[in-house]
């Protein structure tokens, strides 16, 4: 597969190669060209010649069709895109089979079908003269959107601001990470098949301090949608506020999940250990900080040891695998310094805290051990930064305040879980919680028309539903003197 940017409709190399490489194996996977500063400009001049071509005059409905074929595509192509994402990230395919690739497709049904249904405001006014007035809305594309989104969860991500995008009659200049660009280049194949016309979707490929940062500077873009880090997002939201530029930003967290003692065990075993040790703790929404009250601590933290001593590291591939590796070396020796800090900080190693022992073919790959401290000071850093690896801290809580005070302890506020069979603790400790999204029994439970996105450092805005119509449309109110 040739990877390369997607501009205007067909794929554009350069004369910069940088490699791809596996997170399993080291192993080169395939070079891709850089897009360069005129590329990224390319880009940007076709989306916006797009908006005033067939793209700009289509009815909602035309639109709506187009982009169900989109989601038809990407499942048509179910195998490629499983096997892109996989070889891309090194996660499971028994995980990207049923989140990723499912939900890639569904992004396009479900914002087809979001702004297919969505109604007008109209609002009527009394006037001195007695006539009175009519006043009613109309929604607008806003223009140019530039995506950046990070390698965790690629197609799923993308998507997720794409379908809405292009739903609202935008036009889009998506810059993947460099460590996932495989499933968005594949996309500019689906979306010429569906009949998106050409500068509607594009794609540029290069490194975010380079490429990322051009695309985020340039003056035609109407609106950036971001996820990724803190850092990054503060970055992004500079770029934006030249020519005040609106942002969405999509955060990182250091999500808290409290255990009662009135919890269903088991049920809080299972959805633990998802959100620890799902995509090797690279989920925006997974749990680094559980809290168990007291009574039941020393049985979770030995249940949670035995899980996490049960994942089987290994090739995407193999139905075998509950665990792949982290997405680079960067990333794994990032993961790793936190390790050593917990032992630093005085942490007691419950499991893991190293590097696995892997077969010989693997031994080039980003692995790390599935790990759990108990006894660390809540100000430690390891408790205090996101770490984004397959790893958490469990502390002990003797009351509901108490947990709920260092639960909320936190400059981010993306995702929480309480565990209680108690309704009224449910509800109670539950709508304390200060974050976007607060689970109650379950962890990545998502509905695609409700709010997402994180308090505190954790975001600004919020998508979904109709709050991404907010985001993506400009509100045009037309006033009627009668
Ligand atoms: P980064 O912020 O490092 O990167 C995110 C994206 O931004 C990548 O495409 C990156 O490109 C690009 N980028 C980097 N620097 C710039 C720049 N100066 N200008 C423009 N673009 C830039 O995050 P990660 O990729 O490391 O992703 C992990 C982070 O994402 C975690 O903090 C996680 O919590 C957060 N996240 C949040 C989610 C949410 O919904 N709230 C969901 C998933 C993840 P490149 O990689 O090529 O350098």
């Amino acid at each position: 597969m040739k990877v390369s940017s997607f501009i205007n409709g067909v794929y554009v190399d350069s004369e910069e190669q940088r490699n791809i490489t596996s997170p399993v194996t080291g192993k080169l996977i395939t070079p891709y060209s850089v897009a360069t500063d005129a590329q990224v400009d390319e880009a940007v001049q076709a989306a916006k010649a797009a908006l005033k071509g067939e793209w700009g005059s289509m009815s909602i409905q035309q639109r709506v069709e187009i982009l169900y074929k989109v989601a038809d595509g990407i499942s048509a192509r179910f195998d490629d895109f499983l096997e892109a994402e996989c070889l891309d990230t090194g996660k499971p395919y028994s995980l990207a089979r049923h989140i990723d690739i499912p939900r890639g497709a569904a992004n396009f049904r479900v914002f087809a079908d979001t702004i297919k249904n969505v109604a007008d405001e109209a609002f009527h006014m009394p006037t001195p003269d007695g006539t009175g007035a009519l006043n009613y809305t109309i929604r607008k594309p806003k223009g140019v959107i530039g995506v950046i989104g990070p390698w965790n969860l690629p197609l799923l991500l993308m998507t997720w601001k794409i379908g809405p995008a292009l739903a609202c009659g935008n036009t889009v200049v998506v810059k993947p990470s460099e460590e996932t660009q495989l499933t968005m280049t594949m996309l500019g194949e689906v979306m010429n098949a569906a009949g998106v016309p050409k500068g509607v979707f594009n794609t540029v490929l290069g490194p975010g301090s380079r490429v990322g940062d051009k695309l985020i500077s340039h003056p035609d873009l109407d609106a950036i949608t971001f996820t990724g880090s803190t850092a990054t997002g503060e970055r992004v939201a500079e770029a934006a506020s030249v020519g005040l530029r609106d942002a969405s930003l999509e955060l990182g967290g250091k999500n808290p999940a409290i255990v009662f003692a009135d919890c269903d065990m088991d049920k809080a075993i299972e959805g633990t250990m998802r959100s620890v040790f799902a995509n090797c703790g690279q989920v925006c929404l997974g749990t680094e900080r559980v809290y168990v009250e007291r009574p039941i601590f020393d049985e979770f933290v030995a249940r949670l040891k035995t899980g996490a001593e049960a994942l089987k590291l290994g090739k995407a591939e193999d139905p075998e695998t509950t665990m792949g590796p982290l997405i680079s070396a960067s990333h794994r020796d990032k993961v790793l310094d936190y390790y050593q800090q917990a032992v630093d900080a005085g942490a007691t190693v419950i499991t893991g805290g190293g590097v696995p022992e892997m077969a010989e073919e693997l031994k080039g790959g980003n692995w790390v051990e599935p790990t759990i401290w108990t006894g660390m000071a809540e100000d430690a850093t390891p408790i205090t930064e996101e770490i984004f690896g397959p790893c958490c801290h469990i502390a002990p809580f003797d009351t509901e305040d108490e947990a709920i005070e260092m639960a909320n302890n936190s400059p981010y506020g993306l995702a929480s879980s309480v565990w209680t069979e108690n309704a009224s603790r449910a509800h109670r400790v539950g709508g304390q919680m200060e974050v976007g999204i607060s689970w109650i029994n379950s962890w990545f439970l998502r509905d695609l028309r409700t709010p997402f996105g994180g308090a505190k450092q954790s975001g600004i805005g919020r998508e979904g539903g109709h709050y991404s119509l907010e985001f993506y449309t400009e509100l045009t109110n037309v006033c009627i003197k009668l």
